[in-house]
């Protein structure tokens, strides 16, 4: 942040989504906010319309993987808590290292994730203005399909080929599923703080660990797992449990 951008006074409230109220936005990521509009016009698929397409898809896979795997045995079902697992870590995984830390053969999360996402929301300023600022909260169909198909997909054909074709099936839908989750409670966190949705019973304590996350002092090191933060807790990222157990948690904020 600049110095004339520390010393600038807080632009006045504004008006969000569904007419509520949203925090003042500090003047430099005001500033970001209308540059990076200028220079990414919405598309078709921007707003309500990314959200429904993903809710969309998410339901047509589960519906189908499902199906697949009807008349799976007791056991293949523990592919769902496995499956979870799994996915906690690799979100996690992806969101601590590649995400946070610039490592040039996927420089592209770097970019959109560190440099983009965590300039147009920081803690102070949560709140999309429309939905037109969706897009820098959903993930685009490239991003999408970048971790479908490179992360998902192989575990999946493990599941396929090293345990059984309903196990594969039933870690798909977990997979679909728990990104599908991911982009309800992410874009949630991103909505006004009073409105229906922000008023959520348990949003407040889970738009917290986010809200915290988007602290650029904490961002690289600590809250990784957006909604369920069990490898948060087990790789001691826990922002929150850290600062209350640590001297260290609290003098690191
Ligand atoms: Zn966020
Ligand atoms: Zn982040």
């Amino acid at each position: 942040m600049r110095t004339g951008d520390i010393d600038a006074p807080p632009a006045p409230a504004r008006v969000g989504i569904w007419g509520c109220p949203i925090a003042a936005v500090p003047p430099a990521v005001d500033a970001f906010r209308v540059r990076f509009r200028a220079g990414h016009p919405p598309s078709p698929l921007t707003g309500w319309r990314h959200f429904a397409a993903i809710l969309a898809l998410a339901c047509v896979a589960t519906s189908v993987s499902f199906w697949m795997a009807r008349g799976a045995a007791w056991w293949e079902w523990a592919a769902l808590p496995a499956g979870f697992l799994i996915a906690n870590f690799v979100e996690w995984l992806a969101h601590s290292r590649p995400m946070h830390h610039l490592w040039r053969p996927l420089a592209i999360m770097y970019e959109k994730h560190t440099l983009e996402h965590h300039r147009f929301f920081t803690h102070e300023s949560m709140e999309a203005e429309s939905d037109k600022d969706f897009d820098m909260v959903l993930f685009s169909p490239g991003s999408l399909a970048f971790f479908l198909l490179g992360t998902g997909l192989p575990v999946a054909a493990l599941f396929f080929g090293f345990v059984s074709w309903n196990a594969g099936w039933l870690f798909v839908a977990l997979a679909v599923d728990y990104y599908a989750l991911y982009e309800c409670f992410h874009l949630a966190y991103h909505l006004p703080e009073d409105s229906a949705v922000g008023r959520l019973p348990g949003m407040a304590r889970l738009r917290r660990h986010h809200t915290h996350h988007h602290d650029e002092t904490l961002m690289a090191h600590w809250n990784f797992n957006v909604n369920f933060p069990v490898f948060d807790a087990v790789m001691g990222t826990h922002w929150e449990l850290a600062r209350g157990r640590s001297p260290r948690g609290r003098r690191e904020r």
